[in-house]
């Protein structure tokens, strides 16, 4: 098929969700998409007063690809749950990226919202489609093709997470379960490992701990760009794979799993990022892993709630014999600071294992 054009995808915010489906639908309909790049070591982010760390990635990658994408798909997110909304400045994020790029790239920015049939996924996609000139049976094949997708991907999520480097996540082309590492090697001298045929073109995690078995069980709860965004978290799974933890997150959980969380709590939790996170970090803080691990913005409204919220309920429990560490993210936070905790962390479930043998 002929390439229509380029659509560019900022990598931040829901990003770190639904790339996947993204991708595959607008490629089903023939066009390229291209993604920003991540910050690195030199990139500059954009400041705007008031804001989260999120927000101004998000403005930052936009401005990155501007200028060589036709357009920037940006999607307005009311909310992603039949009855719980966003944050609301998930509802403002297109007219800010319109304000920073001063009009200068079209941006596709149709509705969600599940509270509401005319704004579904399949509805809005159908929309954002139209705008890209298919008509409603090209857009509806596209759309379920990545449905269909995008739901084999999420799958092997736990595999992929604890198998690939970071920047690989969300790399559709390598299918997971990845092939078993390949055993060590015969090796000349100096302890290099071979690789087999079938590996070549993966690479090993870098700071992972790939071919040995992880020692510890551990939670990462958080919005899913504070967990997989590396500019936000200064890839803090990588090092804690390298500690020999085995990364869980809340993508694996059902929804009835979280309900049975949540639905008893005396104050209902409206954001649905909220309901997931608190849901999540209370069923794995009552077992099957060593340790959870919470992952905070900032400058986040709802994430200071949930602090709150989350330590009084532990209050009126009588705490978690599970340990349970909490991480503050900003631009200002350094890699150090964070490696120093989670090794901290490393050590106390260390310690309660020895003491429950
Ligand atoms: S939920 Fe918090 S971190 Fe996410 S966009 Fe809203 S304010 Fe920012």
């Amino acid at each position: 098929m002929e390439e229509k054009g380029r659509i560019g995808i900022p990598k931040a915010l829901m990003f770190y969700r639904y790339f996947p489906l993204w991708k595959i639908f607008f490629e089903e309909l023939g066009w390229r998409v291209i993604v920003s790049n991540g910050l690195g070591k030199r990139g500059r982010l954009i400041y705007f007063e008031d804001s989260c760390l999120p927000m101004k990635l998000l403005v930052t990658h936009s401005m990155d690809l501007k200028d060589r994408a036709d357009h920037l798909f940006l999607p307005r997110l009311v909310s992603l749950h039949r009855s719980y909304i966003m944050c609301p400045k998930f509802r403002g994020a297109p007219d800010i990226v319109r304000l920073a790029t001063e009009g200068t790239v079209s941006i596709l920015d149709e509705t969600i919202d599940l509270r509401m049939r005319e704004h579904s996924m399949l509805q809005s996609f159908l929309r954002t489609g139209k705008r890209l000139g298919a008509d409603e049976k090209e857009g509806k094949r596209a759309f379920q093709k990545a449905e269909r997708l995008f739901t084999n991907f999420q799958k092997g999520w736990e595999d992929r997470i604890n198998q690939l480097p970071t920047r690989q996540f969300f790399e559709i082309d390598i299918p997971t379960p990845l092939p078993p590492p390949p055993s060590p090697s015969p090796v000349k001298g100096g302890g290099e490992l071979m690789e087999s045929p079938s590996f070549l073109d993966v690479k090993p995690v870098e700071d992972g701990c790939r071919g040995e078995k992880p020692l510890f069980r551990v939670a990462f709860v958080g919005h899913p760009y504070n967990l997989f965004d590396t500019d936000v978290n200064k890839d803090v799974l990588s090092f804690a794979k390298s500690l020999g933890m085995r990364i869980i997150t809340p993508e694996g959980l059902s929804e009835k799993e979280i309900d049975a969380q949540v639905s008893d709590l005396s104050k209902e939790i409206y954001w649905s990022s909220g309901r997931e996170i608190v849901g999540s970090l209370f069923h794995f803080l009552s077992g099957g892993v060593d340790g959870v691990v919470f992952l905070t913005s900032f400058k986040c409204g709802i994430d200071a709630l949930l602090q709150e919220f989350v330590r009084r309920r532990l209050k009126v429990r009588g705490g978690s014999s599970i340990p349970l560490l909490i991480l503050s993210l900003d631009e200002h936070s350094g890699r150090e600071g964070l490696t120093t905790r989670l090794e901290a962390f490393r050590d106390v479930m260390e310690e309660r294992k020895r003491s429950n043998a």
